[in-house]
């Protein structure tokens, strides 16, 4: 299933932000209870534009980052 969306302006600039950078408003945290570490990775998705992200803790500092999931690069 491929669903290209295109990012709200919030979403678009928290894109590749540091992972310590906050949610904004409209982000919602999803499958909290389910993801088994949380602290490794945590999942969002936006209810004004449908954007996916997954803000990443691990790993070098520089992936420590929010990576849009479902945006259309081009
Ligand atoms: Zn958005």
């Amino acid at each position: 299933m491929e669903l290209w969306i295109q990012p709200c302006a919030p979403c678009a600039d928290l894109y590749g932000q540091p992972s310590s950078v906050d949610p904004h408003d409209t982000l919602t945290l999803i499958g909290a209870g389910a993801v088994k570490d949380a602290q490794v990775e945590q999942h969002y998705t936006c209810t004004r534009c449908s954007a996916a992200f997954a803000r990443i803790f691990r790993g070098e500092p520089r992936k420590q980052v929010w990576v849009l999931l479902n945006a259309g690069q081009h």
